[in-house]
């Protein structure tokens, strides 16, 4: 390229760089989630922050589903003492509510991807066992039509800001998704399951094999996405599977 067209090519972007410093310069930083006056950048309120719900031990050793009462380290919930998922363990930072769905859903369609660096360094600090030791992140995929349609996938961009506050290398685009399946929205639990089965592959020329691998994703609500991908990263050969997921719908009473 000539050194013009170089300079003319890059000039868009620098100037939006330096409008975003001198803006962040002069405006005070705002609440990630309401928008309000706050002391620090990429911070809650205290309003907005009492009314999250962040998980906290004691919880299952397995999901990380909270225990009212300590239970010991070892101690799993009912439904992992029944029925055992294709993951080793998962954990997520936020409960799913009326709170939470807001960040989720700007994320999501608002396109306030800002928001994935804070996010992602809330999952990076939350995430520690699982993160721990793990090789890999990768992000659940969407299919290439969503992808074209929505432009970007956000649990890739919480894998990348995983690793840009210190996680593993994300492994963008090894998890394909084979088909479009129907929203997951309105579907039961048994919908759900249905719904993505042999939807996703990993990447000809991939290997997963001997890696522990943690999948990234928005939401966890029935599991039956991230069930999905970890039976196609176990039946390659991956030596652990864990899920860290920014938000988790937790039944009433559970
Ligand atoms: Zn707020
Ligand atoms: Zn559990």
């Amino acid at each position: 390229m000539q050194p013009a067209a170089t300079l003319a090519a890059s000039l868009p972007g620098r100037l939006r760089r330096l409008g975003r410093i001198v803006v962040d310069g002069v405006l005070p930083p705002r609440c990630l989630n309401c928008g309000a006056t706050v002391g620090e950048p990429d911070t809650l309120c205290s309003r907005c922050w009492a009314a999250t719900n962040f998980f906290a031990p004691p919880w299952c050793a397995v999901c990380g589903l909270p225990f009212e009462t300590p239970m010991g380290p070892e101690a799993v919930c009912a439904d992992c003492a029944r029925d055992r998922a294709s993951w080793d363990r998962a954990r997520a930072v936020l409960r799913y509510d009326k709170n939470s769905r807001r960040l989720v859903l700007a994320l999501k369609h608002g396109d306030h991807t800002h928001l994935a660096g804070a996010l992602g360094r809330w999952m990076n600090r939350a995430g520690g066992e699982v993160l721990d030791g793990a090789d890999l992140v990768m992000p659940v995929p969407l299919h290439w039509t969503r992808l074209f349609a929505r432009r970007y996938n956000q649990a890739a961009l919480l894998a990348h800001a995983i690793r840009a506050a210190g996680g593993p290398p994300v492994a963008a685009d090894w998890l394909v998704r084979r088909r479009r399946t129907p929203s997951q929205g309105r579907l039961s639990a048994a919908g759900r399951a249905r719904n993505v089965r042999a939807a996703f592959a990993l990447r000809r020329g991939r290997s997963v094999r001997g890696k522990r691998v943690v999948l990234i994703d928005d939401v966890l609500t029935t599991g039956a996405t991230v069930e999905e991908c970890a039976r196609v990263l176990r039946r390659n050969g991956a030596a652990w599977v864990g899920v860290l997921t920014l938000a988790r719908a937790v039944r009433a009473g559970g």
